[in-house]
């Protein structure tokens, strides 16, 4: 399917949350290709936000449109949409850190969903919507994978066990991609894709996104876990990857359903041991895995999410996808996790986010 994978430049296309760590890659590639981008942002007069998407429209053929839009305003972006046959919907906070699971991340999540592919149904141009979801609407907890008694989770599976309480960010991502599926089945102009990414790594565009992707590794980076990691187990994939996944979702006439897009079956104790091999000691790369019981009893108090149902439910039980049908249907080639974990860490190193070791 790769080989016979055309893009039309003389089309446009709508990026929803333009400004993200996923969705500057997809702007690449499309304005690489020579497509017209409407890309949809919050605030298109916030320079520091938009100002490396300005860039890319400087280094490639494409064009870039900016449009003002909010998933929580209906309605508001039907003019980003006006003329383009594709949707990629990226948009959704992924924020660990929050007050109301409700306000920030469930209502954004799915009725911003439901305002984007409303808009959609009144632009006759829109053939296809990619939505960007997540592995978190195929599994709610590292156990399931042990409940399902399979191998390997795949797309037939969906996350049942998250809610308003437990694991509220996967419960967003979960709503989000139901909502669309049954908006799509009303109707028969458009149709759907999803893209299911594992945990999102590499380099960004836009360095300094506020992805919760970034925050995370950083954790890693600057030394913060020295005293150790308890045990997660963590399916990874490569953010340039996951550009590359959507641009195929989009511009292969096949392609069909929901599409795991993830590389590799990880955890956090084989990050440590990918940047200690790269980058030495001297950055306090957690070496050690903390027991489970002390996890249990501490990590609440030393995070909010990190509730004892989620220790109990995630920390020792391996988690495992199955990433087939992204490679046989799109032709998706994932990259080596050591190439991400080095480039996004030296990224890090590079723009001062996390201080080069002396000595
Ligand atoms: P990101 O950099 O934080 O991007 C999220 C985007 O959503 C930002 O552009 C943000 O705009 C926009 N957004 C948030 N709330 C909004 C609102 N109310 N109205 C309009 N735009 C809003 O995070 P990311 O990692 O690239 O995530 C992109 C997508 O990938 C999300 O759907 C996420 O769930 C999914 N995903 C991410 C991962 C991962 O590991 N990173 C894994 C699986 C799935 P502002 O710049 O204005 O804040």
């Amino acid at each position: 399917m790769t080989d016979a994978l055309t893009i039309d430049p003389n089309q446009s296309a709508l990026v929803t949350g333009a400004t993200g760590y996923v969705a500057g890659w997809i702007v690449k590639n499309l304005l690489d290709a020579g497509v017209t981008v409407h890309a949809a942002v919050r605030d298109p007069d916030n320079a520091d936000k938009v100002a490396h998407l300005k860039q890319l429209e400087q280094e490639a053929p494409g064009t870039l449109k900016l449009f003002k839009a909010d998933l929580l305003d209906p309605g508001s972006y039907t003019d980003a949409m006006a003329g383009c046959s594709v949707v990629f919907h990226t948009a959704s906070p992924f924020i660990l850190s929050f007050d109301d699971a409700q306000k920030d991340l469930i209502e954004p999540a799915r009725q911003g969903t439901l305002n984007v592919l409303d808009s959609v149904n009144k632009t006759e141009s829109v053939k296809r919507v990619v939505l960007t979801s997540s592995c978190a609407a195929i599994y709610g907890d590292n156990i399931d994978l042990e409940t399902s008694g399979k191998p390997a989770l795949d797309e037939t599976d969906w996350n049942r066990t998250s809610s308003l309480t437990h694991q509220p960010y996967s419960y967003s991502k979960t709503l989000a991609e139901q909502a669309a599926w049954k908006t799509v089945e009303r109707q028969s102009r458009w149709d759907l894709v999803t893209i299911n990414p594992s945990l999102v790594l590499g380099p960004g565009i836009n360095p300094r996104s506020t992805s919760a992707s970034l925050g995370m590794f950083k954790q890693f980076a600057s030394g913060q876990l020295k005293a150790g990691v308890p045990a997660f187990y963590i399916a990874a994939v490569d953010v340039r990857d996951v550009a590359d996944a959507h641009i195929k979702a989009a511009f292969t006439p096949q392609a069909k359903g929901r599409y795991i897009v993830s590389g590799h079956d990880s955890s956090f104790i084989e990050f440590a041991e990918i940047m200690r091999r790269e980058f030495g000691d001297g950055y306090g790369f957690p070496k050690r895995i903390l027991p489970k019981p002390l996890v249990w009893l501490v990590g609440p108090l030393a995070d909010k999410a990190m509730t004892r149902a989620m220790v109990s439910r995630n920390v020792g039980h391996p988690i495992r996808f199955d990433h087939s049908k992204s490679e046989r249907e799109l032709g998706v080639q994932y990259r080596p996790l050591q190439e991400s974990i080095t480039d996004f860490f030296n990224q890090l190193l590079e723009t001062g986010q996390i201080p080069k070791a002396s000595g």
